[in-house]
């Protein structure tokens, strides 16, 4: 393993990620198709590539921080991706909360040239990010996940290896569908208190001591929705592409999933009010405007 690693895709997460490995004296390469993105890495000590042939030339681990899978397969195997250009020996880490069948389909690609392939989404945050304190839920041969270890390990606080290629991406959709109906849930809860009179604050707090408790209720909703903030760095959009995940997935195993399909339809039904580049919390204005809407907007 080089002390030089690439980073693809310098977005809310991966210029995170990259600027945690600079402060970890790792030699960081970036990539990003936007000039603003690559400007605001190397503000924070990454090199800026403006070719993926520079990055591939250079490391022997590369980290994936892109928005979609259809984002992750054009990196990898289109028509300039790095199946071209990348050397052998080189472990890919795709950090995107994408499709398992992608990941499984990317990595045979890449093992035909012997090439591994890890999917290991991730959670935290822009913030989990910056600190190198995220969890990684990692699919892929264990022999991939042990060589890059180290890397891991600066750039997260908890990892769990799952399973094989694909098995990442499961158990970060499964994550993101119960997060998605939590923070509805928890606005329906405080709005049940409100209306009955009872203050939503002291509700919280009550919450957070009880067992209707979840990372919506001890994270979310005190961080971003009760303060109006609606600044964590996850959108709309990508929660929404996550929910649709779930439901794809549920749907192709045959399964009715009752609360998941509300979920995922409630997730649908918000993008008539709400942009995707609003903050993924502002779900919570959907049941109740007054309470959780900016003072300003509502
Ligand atoms: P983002 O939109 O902020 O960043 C994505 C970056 O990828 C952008 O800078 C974009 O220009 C770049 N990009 C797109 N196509 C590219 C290409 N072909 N080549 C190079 N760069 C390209 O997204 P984000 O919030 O950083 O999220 C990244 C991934 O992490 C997503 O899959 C998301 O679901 C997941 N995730 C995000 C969060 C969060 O809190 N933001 C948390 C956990 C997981």
């Amino acid at each position: 393993m080089t002390n030089t690693i690439g980073v693809i895709g310098l977005g809310n997460m991966g210029r995170n990620m990259a600027a945690t490995l600079v402060k970890k004296s790792f030699t960081v390469i970036g990539f990003d198709l936007s000039e603003t993105a690559c400007k605001q890495a190397a503000e924070q000590g990454v090199i800026a590539a403006t070719h993926l042939s520079t990055l591939t030339e250079q490391c022997n681990i590369i980290i994936l921080s892109l928005p979609k899978a259809e984002h992750v397969e054009a990196v990898c195997l289109g028509d300039n991706g790095l199946i071209h250009v990348v050397s052998p020996r080189t472990t890919i880490i795709d950090t995107t909360t994408s499709v398992p069948e992608t990941s499984r389909m990317v990595a045979a690609e890449f093992s035909k040239q012997n090439i591994a392939f890890l999917d290991a989404p991730v959670s935290g945050g822009p913030a989990g990010a910056a600190t190198g304190t995220m969890s990684m839920v990692i699919g892929g041969e264990m022999e991939a996940y042990k060589q890059v270890l180290p890397v891991l390990e600066a750039m997260s606080s908890v990892r769990v290896h799952v399973g094989d290629v694909g098995a990442g991406n499961i158990a970060k959709i499964a994550n993101n569908m119960l997060a998605a109906a939590h923070l509805i849930t928890t606005a329906e809860a405080l709005t049940l208190a409100e209306k009955a009179g009872v203050d939503p604050e002291k509700v919280l707090e009550a919450i957070n001591a009880g067992s209707g408790r979840s990372g919506a209720s001890q994270a979310m909703f005190p961080t971003w929705v009760m303060t109006k903030a609606y600044d964590s760095g996850f959108t709309m959009g990508l929660m929404r592409k996550d929910v649709g995940l779930a439901k794809t997935l549920a749907q192709s195993l045959n399964l009715a999933l009752p609360m998941a399909m509300q979920t995922a339809a409630l997730w649908e039904d918000s993008a008539q009010k709400l942009a995707d580049s609003d903050d993924f919390c502002c779900i919570a204005q959907c049941t109740n405007p007054l309470l959780f809407g900016k003072e300003d907007e509502v």
